[in-house]
């Protein structure tokens, strides 16, 4: 059987760990290959060939840095297709969603791109009487990445190309469960002239995870996964005083009011619900109507909606949604249909139990949609991560809003309405770190920053954008002063500059 490794210093490397995880074909549940699971030794190697990197890399002229980056986009751009079908092989995703998840991953290295603009600093002169004064960002040295399966190619590009723009080195830690899209990403830009040991990923577990953490040579970490494995890293990091942002799960809510067009969000309630077969930290999980006539007729829509989804193989061109990513997940998620129809919800679809034909095996799971959900059941209290939306119903707008601020995470939220009024108020009150107007997945673009709000995120940064700069940076200011030649009596003064 193939096993995939690592890739430390532009060269695969296999390691020595002798611990390995299956790689699984959602599609047909067949265990399509393995992974290599790292252990210190491997990754003490890769932090130390980026640490060895490190040095000539943060002074790479700017041109240099941008000139790599500028060809690393041509050639993500001439393998997109490629990376879109490793991304369905091992996560499962309609190649048409997979070819978003690298379009919006893209943006993240043009933002790179951008990175002299971004990096440019301050300057005050004469702050005083032949004194100016400098802001600079430096970069920090070396950085990790850990990331979740659910966006294998995406979430690595929020992270390595603003740190490596920025100046650092990076150790990726991709999921085990889907790892040949960020290997494949790495062999580009090696392909792309970046250095030996700038960009390096090795595959693994907690393991892996637990020795980035205490690796005295790792400057900070940024981590997005679940909410639980989020605040371990965020400890974790501060316990060995690094930088973090560790960016956790979600459950995100759609706020439809009775004014809404409610075509319009019922059709997009069901591309954010089902999308990625629910597996995005943006999906709509949580439909909230305002008034029982909204929520009936809302629920009409939504139900003739989903039984319209196509569910197949991510290959089949006309399949909608493709599986989950393994069976212990499908069926977690399938037995929160059952526990809310016993806990007083309403089946309206009910898509367990199913199969595609000639693929029996595979991870599928139809779409479920639940209406009369209630705050204390637990298809509304936990993440699901799969294709279920639940409707609650709200007798007014301020019942609506202090539900989704009840919400422990606060990742996006969206408002369907058409008064203005209303959308402004809920955009300023509303406890999440990302909002839409009629749009059902806010996600920003790259030169803005993702990030949430409670759970979903822990520490002061959000991701990509000048907040991800700021993050893979950090500040100096310098006071110059360069004595005029004629000014030969500067003499001695023993108080605190006033700068006059
Ligand atoms: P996960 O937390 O299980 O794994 C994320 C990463 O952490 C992986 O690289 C994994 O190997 C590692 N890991 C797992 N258990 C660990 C442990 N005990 N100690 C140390 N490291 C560990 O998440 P997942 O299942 O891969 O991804 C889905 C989750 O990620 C969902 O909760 C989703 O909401 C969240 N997510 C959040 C965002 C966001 O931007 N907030 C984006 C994508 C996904």
């Amino acid at each position: 059987m193939r096993t995939i490794g690592h890739f430390i210093g532009n060269k695969p490397v296999e390691g020595t760990s002798g611990r390995f995880a299956p790689v699984w074909d959602p599609a047909t549940g067949a265990r399509a290959t393995r992974v290599a699971l790292a252990s210190a030794t491997e990754v003490d190697q890769a932090v130390a060939v980026a640490k060895e990197a490190a040095a000539a890399w943060r002074s790479a002229s700017l041109a240099r840095r941008t000139a790599l980056l500028f060809r690393y986009r041509e050639l993500l751009v001439a393998h997109r297709d490629e990376l879109a079908r490793l991304i369905t092989a091992e996560h499962g995703k309609v190649h048409s969603d997979a070819l978003g998840e690298m379009a919006r991953g893209l943006e993240i290295v043009e933002l790179a791109c951008s990175i002299p603009e971004k990096l440019k600093g301050e300057l005050s002169t004469e702050v005083s009487t032949g004194v100016d004064v400098s802001s600079i960002r430096q970069p920090l040295g070396v950085v990790a990445g850990i990331t979740p399966f659910n966006f294998p190619a995406m979430v690595p590009l929020w992270m390595f190309p603003v740190a490596v723009a920025c100046g650092n080195t990076f150790v990726l830690k991709p999921s085990e469960k889907d790892p040949s899209a960020a290997l494949r990403l790495a062999e580009l830009a090696a392909e792309a002239g970046f250095p030996d040991g700038v960009l390096n990923v090795v595959n693994g577990d907690k393991e892996a995870v637990d020795r980035l953490l205490a690796h005295p040579d790792i400057a900070a970490v940024s981590f997005v996964g679940s909410t639980p494995v989020a605040r371990a890293v965020q400890l974790g990091a501060i316990g060995h005083d690094k930088r973090v942002q560790a960016l956790g799960g979600a459950k995100n809510h759609m706020l439809v009011l009775p004014d809404a067009d409610l075509d319009l969000a019922a059709d997009s309630a069901i591309s954010a619900a089902y999308g990625s077969a629910g597996e995005r930290c943006m999906a709509v999980s949580v439909v909230v109507a305002v008034g029982e006539e909204t929520a009936d007729a809302l629920v009409a829509r939504l139900a003739s909606r989903a039984a319209a989804v196509r569910v197949g193989p991510g290959t089949d061109p006309d399949a909608e949604m493709g599986p989950l990513i393994t069976r212990e997940h499908r069926d977690t998620v399938a037995s929160y249909v059952g526990g809310a129809r016993d806990q007083g919800a309403d089946v309206v679809v009910d898509g367990t139990g199913y199969t595609v034909p000639g693929h029996e095996e595979g991870f599928f799971l139809g779409v479920s949609l639940l209406d009369r959900v209630t705050p204390d059941m637990d298809a509304y209290r936990d993440e699901i991560f799969g294709p279920v939306l639940c409707v609650v119903r709200a007798g007014t707008y301020e019942e609506a809003v202090s539900l989704i601020n009840d919400s422990r995470w606060g990742n996006g939220s969206a408002v369907f309405t058409r008064d203005g009024g209303a959308a402004r108020r809920f955009q300023l009150e509303v406890e999440t770190g990302m909002v839409g107007v009629n749009v059902p997945i806010p996600v920003p673009v790259g030169y803005h920053s993702f990030g949430g709000w409670k759970d979903s995120l822990f520490g002061d940064h959000h991701i990509y954008g000048n907040d991800g700069v700021r993050f893979y940076t950090r500040g100096k200011v310098i006071t110059t002063r360069w004595p005029d030649p004629a000014d030969t009596d500067a003499g001695i003064d023993l108080g605190f500059p006033r700068n006059q």
